[in-house]
């Protein structure tokens, strides 16, 4: 058994503002079941000892959105024609399903996870028993670099000091090749198996982000000082910060200044999941985070 890289593109309205008179704005409606119409399936299969077997590049007629942003075209270079010559998302849905067989499914971040199975919802093609187990790549890969904050597969790419074209990149089949590239490079099977993923409907795949109108009981949020476990002070209790629910305290005991993070995601079945980060800071650091919590108002 081994694994098959996947990589998507997707055609949605983000930005499309930007172009809005190009465009007839009642044409321009979000599509609220299936905000990002995947357009393109680039995937990569290995064996179990990691040699390339197979490789897969599908574009798919788009049926969700009139509309194809320019900003996506820019981006990923598919032209239009390409699109109109691609085949139904069911079509490619079996295809893809096909190539991965008995693999383990990989990507770069959970997006790419989220979508298959939100358009496979969307078609009503929402049998997703075929994927036996997920990796994220990018969660393992910044656990193994030691990476504080998510990485970019271009930042992978540039630490690992893997030769990179940058035009190439957000083409569903060369991110897929260079995700096998990081992929080979921080390998460990023993590792590894911790981020097999059996049931992915689960996995807490979504970020929550604010407009998403989260309605959190922030008392049942335990906050305690990380160093000595004593309950402490809150100063500023749990406001959203760009994408996650920040408060400030101190502790009594032991006199440190704390951050508490929250960040709050969803399971491809809905389920809310939180996951809270503590931090000592310093005097400085305090100040900095008190000034834009007070910003919010
Ligand atoms: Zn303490």
């Amino acid at each position: 058994m081994g694994y098959v890289i996947l990589d998507l593109e997707f055609n949605n309205m983000m930005d499309i503002e930007k172009y809005f008179n190009r465009f007839d704005s009642n044409n321009i409606k979000v599509c609220k079941e299936c905000p990002n119409e995947i357009i393109e399936i680039g995937a990569v299969k290995l064996d179990k000892y990691l040699k390339e077997l197979d490789s897969l590049r599908i574009y798919v007629k788009p049926c969700i959105y009139d509309v194809y942003n320019p900003k996506i075209k820019e981006i990923t270079g598919i032209s239009e024609k390409e699109l109109a010559h691609g085949i139904t998302f069911k079509e490619a849905l079996n295809i893809l399903k096909d190539f991965v067989g008995d693999n383990t499914l990989c990507s770069w971040a959970k997006d790419d996870i989220t979508e298959i199975v939100r358009n496979a919802k969307y078609h009503r093609c929402d049998n997703i028993d075929w994927i036996k187990g997920y990796i994220d790549i990018q969660e393992y890969c910044t656990k193994v670099m030691g990476e504080k904050k998510a990485m970019s597969l271009k930042r992978a790419i540039e630490k690992l000091n893997i030769r990179m074209d940058e035009g190439n990149l957000h083409d569903a089949l060369n991110d897929a090749e260079y995700t096998k590239e990081v992929f080979r490079r921080i390998y460990n099977y023993r590792a590894l198996k911790n981020y097999i993923v059996e049931d992915i409907l689960d996995m807490p795949a979504i970020v929550v982000k604010e407009d998403d109108n989260i309605d959190i009981d922030t008392n049942s949020i335990e906050i305690k000082c990380p160093k000595c476990n004593s309950d402490v002070v809150v100063e500023y209790p749990l406001k959203f910060f760009n994408w996650r629910f920040i408060a400030l305290s101190h502790c009594d005991k032991c006199k440190n200044k704390i951050l508490h993070e929250v960040i709050i995601k969803k399971t491809l079945k809905g389920k809310m999941v939180y996951k809270v980060n503590k931090t000592i800071i310093n005097e400085i650091e305090y100040m900095n985070y008190a000034d834009k919590i007070k910003q919010i108002g």
